[in-house]
């Protein structure tokens, strides 16, 4: 679906001139006339971006602002500010009723474009996944009362320029000059990176400042930085280049301290606000996934890899096999030890199994003391050898208890192996329970043991 522009100007040709424009970029624009109008239909309608002509009949433009800033239907929604006149003052209350960018009429077609793309791709980023989603996950983000000084690099400038000392005066963060060759150095020995670099271009080298842009938004430890492009190489065609590579602001030559801190908290404050984001998901994902005593997938993530990897081995036909272990009479190390003894042994155990599978094995623990590990391209000989090692490896080393003490536990198997008998051997279901029956058989035989099965055909 394309993005929805809400299109917010008195003049009617202003309006039909920017839908044509937009329509040709293959958005799909919606128009208001009046401030009053704006509102209702951000509201309603939660257009993914606003163009808001400043100078407005009915309500200024700032108001209009900063009650789509109030209003938690259209808080996010990212709006970029065009104004007339464009004095500084002016730009200055625009950025502190909220807007996300202000341009001065008549703007760069070019520009407004890319820098649409890019606010609406922040805005894409920063939706995934949903508040509500997140909040029904209890990973909603809780307002942070203090934020931490953050550290701010002025790339590519000369220390004496009166300007960075007039921001660093505007802002309570750390702002370090460095030359590109530093900044670029710093990227590779990884040592604490600055979360906001500001990309100095003094006219002589445009090209050489964009090529930096694409290098920190390109590497693994910079990525996540947020890049605001000042100079020549920051307006005109060049900004919208700088939009396209991935900075985050960029503005012209003639900017002012009180305005480059103003930009400059906006992005340390967005860049944190999707940092946290992210961890939150990490750690969700986490969560979800594993089995907090062992570190071990759990039982949920388990049956998605194992349809994963049926599906890779039908498709390609190879064999793989699935193992389910069972620790023997762990009941008695409960009744004997206690709990957290207990507790100790399933580490160890899941430490000694992980040490002896594959990177590409997917290791599980599916119950109390019942694991199931599952071989990507393993045909019998293979998973019997795996087996063997496994149940050998814990019957030949007792595990130490923190308190000293030690003791053997053993381990019992199953193996079915799927793939040796054409398209049916590759179903799941049959595959998990042959595995199971022959863990049971081993059981019965007297424990620490394995027994095999190749999947029905
Ligand atoms: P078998 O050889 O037949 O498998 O005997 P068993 O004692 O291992 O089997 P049973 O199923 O009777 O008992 C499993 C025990 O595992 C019972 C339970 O207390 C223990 N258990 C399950 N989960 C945990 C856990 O997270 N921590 C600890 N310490 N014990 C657990
Ligand atoms: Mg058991
Ligand atoms: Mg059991």
């Amino acid at each position: 679906m394309s993005a929805r522009i809400l299109i917010v100007d008195d003049v009617a040709a202003n309006r039909i001139v920017q839908q044509a424009r937009l329509t040709a970029a293959f958005y799909d624009p919606i128009l208001a006339a009046d401030g009053a109008t704006c509102l209702a239909v951000a509201r309603e309608e939660r257009p993914d971006l606003v163009l808001l002509d400043i100078g407005l009949p009915d309500i200024s433009g700032l108001e209009v602002m900063q009650r789509l800033r109030r209003d938690p239907a259209s808080r996010d929604i990212p709006v970029i500010a065009l104004t007339a006149s464009g004095t500084a003052e002016e730009r200055l209350a625009a950025f502190a009723s909220g807007a996300d960018d202000v341009m001065d009429r008549p703007a760069n077609e070019r520009v407004l474009l890319s820098r649409l793309r890019n606010l609406l791709r922040l805005k894409a980023e920063s939706e995934f996944p949903s508040t509500e989603g997140l909040a029904i996950a209890g990973l909603a983000e809780a307002p942070l009362a203090f934020e931490p000084q953050g550290t701010i690099a002025v790339v590519g400038s000369d220390p004496g320029n009166p300007l960075w000392a007039q921001l660093a005066g505007k802002m309570r963060d750390r702002l370090v000059m460095v030359s590109r060759r530093e900044a670029l150095a710093e990227i590779s020995t990884g040592h604490t990176l600055p979360e906001v670099y500001i990309l100095h271009d003094d006219g002589r080298n445009p090209s050489g400042t964009l090529r930096l842009l694409s290098e920190l938004k390109s590497h693994q430890a910079t990525r996540h930085a947020a890049v605001c492009v000042v100079g020549p190489a920051g307006e005109g065609d060049e900004a919208a280049m700088a939009f396209d590579l991935g900075a985050d602001d960029a503005v012209g030559p003639d900017i002012t301290a009180e305005e480059l801190a103003l930009r400059t908290r906006g992005l340390l404050r967005r860049k944190r606000q999707s940092d946290r984001r992210r961890a939150r998901m990490q750690d969700g994902l986490r969560l979800a996934m594993r089995d907090p005593l062992t570190g071990l997938y759990n039982r949920r993530c388990a049956a998605p890899q194992l349809a994963a990897i049926a599906a890779r081995a039908r498709e390609d036909g190879s064999q793989f096999a699935v193992m389910v272990m069972d620790l023997d009479r762990f009941k008695q190390v409960n009744d004997a030890y206690g709990h957290a003894a207990g507790d100790q042994v399933l580490v160890e155990v899941a430490r000694r199994l992980t040490a002896n599978l594959r990177d590409t094995d997917i290791l599980a623990r599916i119950g109390g003391e019942e694991f199931l590990a599952i071989l990507p391209q393993s045909c019998m000989a293979v998973a019997r050898r795996v087996a063997e090692r496994l149940c050998q490896t814990m019957d030949d080393q007792p595990i130490r208890l923190h308190s000293g003490e030690e003791l053997r536990v053993t381990v019992s198997i199953g193996v079915a192996v799927a793939g040796a008998g054409g398209e049916d051997s590759y179903a799941i279901e049959g595959l998990v329970e042959q595995a199971d029956l022959a863990l049971l058989e081993s059981k019965g035989a007297g424990r620490n043991q394995v027994t095999y099965r190749l999947s029905a055909a």
